[in-house]
Order: C-alpha cells, then sequence, then structure tokens
C-alpha cells in the first residue's frame, strides 16, 4: 500500500533524481509544491520545459545560450585569437566576474574521467580542435580545476594542440 497518492510519490521521486537532493529533502520540496497556487505550480513546471527548449549550446565556444551565437563570441571587442578552455559554462560566470579576460572561452562540458566512464569524446574536445584547425586562434589558455582529472584533461588537450602550432 502506498502512503503518499501515486502522483505525490512521483513528484517526490523526481526531485530525488536531481543532483545532491536526498529522499527527505525530495519529500519536503514534494509538499512544498503541492501546497504552491495552482498559478504557481503552472510556472515552475513551464520554466522547467521553456530552458529546456530555449536553451542550447553556442555553436562556436559550446558555452550555453539562448541565442544563435553566445554573447561573447557575438562581442566584436573580444579578441578571438587567445580562448580559455574550461570545464563547465559556470567557469565561465567566474571568469567573467573578474572582468580581466578579454579573449573568448571553450567549454568542455566536463573533463576527462576514467573513474566515472568519461572519455575524451565525451566532452567537447573535437570541437576545440576544429575551432583551432581554423588557424586564427594564436594562444589557447588551459583553465580546467587544478586536480588530478582537470590536470589529466588540460595535458591532452595541449598536446593535440602543439601539434597544430600553436601557443598553449
Ligand atoms: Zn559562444
Amino acid at each position: 500500500m502506498l502512503i503518499f497518492p501515486a502522483a505525490l510519490q512521483n513528484l517526490s521521486d523526481q526531485f530525488a533524481r536531481l543532483p545532491g537532493v536526498g529522499s527527505k529533502t525530495a519529500q519536503r520540496l514534494a509538499f512544498h509544491v503541492l501546497s504552491l497556487p495552482i498559478e504557481d505550480a503552472e510556472e515552475f513546471a513551464a520554466a522547467i520545459l521553456e530552458a529546456k527548449k530555449q536553451v542550447h549550446t553556442c555553436p562556436c565556444c559550446q558555452n550555453l545560450t539562448d541565442r544563435e551565437l553566445c554573447p561573447i563570441c557575438d562581442d566584436d571587442t573580444r579578441d578571438k585569437s587567445v580562448i580559455c578552455v574550461v570545464a563547465d559554462p559556470k567557469d565561465v560566470i567566474a571568469m567573467e566576474r573578474s572582468r580581466e579576460f578579454q579573449g573568448v572561452y571553450h567549454v568542455l562540458h566536463g573533463v576527462i574521467s576514467p573513474l566515472n566512464h568519461v572519455t575524451q569524446d565525451d566532452i567537447r574536445i573535437k570541437e576545440l580542435i576544429d575551432r583551432v584547425g581554423k588557424g586564427d586562434v594564436e594562444e589557447v589558455i588551459m583553465a580546467t580545476n587544478p586536480d588530478t582529472e582537470g590536470e589529466a584533461t588540460a595535458m591532452y588537450i595541449s598536446r593535440l594542440l602543439r601539434v597544430l602550432g600553436v601557443k598553449v
């Protein structure tokens, strides 16, 4: 016998699938959503679908955007000859906050991680090599995390880029 109505249990299960959300928190969130006015619940559900439909990766730097080209790639004042390689979109936000970097980015969407079965083909390395291969890039700065996986990923990419004659 189910203690909760199936729909409530289902909602709770969906929250529990989110990273960092345990079953207790998931239950609390499900109860909270249930207590919302119907308009707020609709807004919440619509926000999930809208984000999914509108946000995609920039074809140039792979950062998340809702435009054809992201605002940084689309900015003529940015130096397109210098690419800063980061693991995640949130790293771009952190870099931009310092306002010191005038070049452009490349977002890998992860790092190579044998333990988590993430290989070089699972992150956006090919896109970076293709981009550099077009010839207008002079320098690539590796800004992945200074941990084992971040370093290994940076080493792997650096080797590929040096073959193309780019300063890394
Ligand atoms: Zn871009």
